[in-house]
């Protein structure tokens, strides 16, 4: 069924948009039966099951950790970690930069935005991007790209409601895109859309989707 599900989801994807298959709780088996019909990319939102998963499956696969991370794991995966979705403070960035540069290379991340209306969900601000992405701090990282933005809609039935906050984080990347103009920078992904609304992501501007359900089946645990 793995393989028939990506098939259905890659063909209705936009070329520009790419599939992240979510494989968080789901066994290697079910990775690699995913890799082998051709999927390369793939998010865990544990540090730890995401550096067994990379320990015994193909080189070639790209890891995204896409769930909110403390920085005291960042040292586990930094040596392999292709892209973070879920970066939402300075100091987190010090971490990676940090740790990308242990291993001499530059990690790829994303600025984690609030969209969702819950106080559940993670994330900044438009004001608290631009204060990151202008800091001298910042400015001083040699071994961190951002990438984009990456954000949730609320866990709602309510379609306009999930549009509505996929139109906000377009407008903050378009927002964070003109100030970064002066500094002859540009931000070029964003993450947005899962399972339940990445259809309305990407009518909405996403270039990267989150999907886990949808390809893998249910997840038995809630995470
Ligand atoms: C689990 C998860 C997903 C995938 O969720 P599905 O509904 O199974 O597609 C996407 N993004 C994040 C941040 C997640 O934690």
């Amino acid at each position: 069924m793995i393989k028939e599900n990506l098939q259905h989801i890659e063909n209705t994807l936009p070329e520009n948009v790419t599939l992240v298959a979510v494989s968080k709780t789901k066994p290697v088996e079910a990775i690699e039966e995913a890799y082998e019909a051709g999927q390369r990319v793939f998010g865990e939102n544990k540090v730890q099951e995401m550096c067994g998963k990379y320990e015994v499956l193909p080189q070639d696969i790209e890891w995204h950790m896409i769930g909110h991370l403390q920085r005291n794991k960042v040292k586990y995966m930094a040596h392999f970690v292709d892209l973070i979705h879920g970066v939402d403070n300075l100091k987190l960035l010090q971490e990676i930069n940090k740790q990308a540069q242990r291993h001499n290379r530059i990690i790829k991340c994303l600025l984690q935005i609030k969209i969702a209306e819950e106080d559940s969900k993670f994330g900044l601000s438009q004001e608290e991007a631009i204060t990151i992405l202008d800091s001298q701090e910042f400015n001083q990282m040699e071994n961190i790209s951002i990438e984009g933005v990456m954000g949730m809609a609320t866990f709602t039935d309510d379609e306009n409601q999930i549009r509505n906050e996929f139109k906000t984080l377009k407008t903050i990347f378009d927002g964070l895109n003109e100030q970064l103009i002066l500094k002859d920078k540009q931000l070029k992904t964003i993450s947005m859309g899962m399972s339940g609304d990445y259809p309305i992501a990407i009518e909405e501007g996403s270039t990267m989707v989150r999907v886990g359900s949808s390809i893998f089946g249910a997840r038995n645990y809630a995470v």
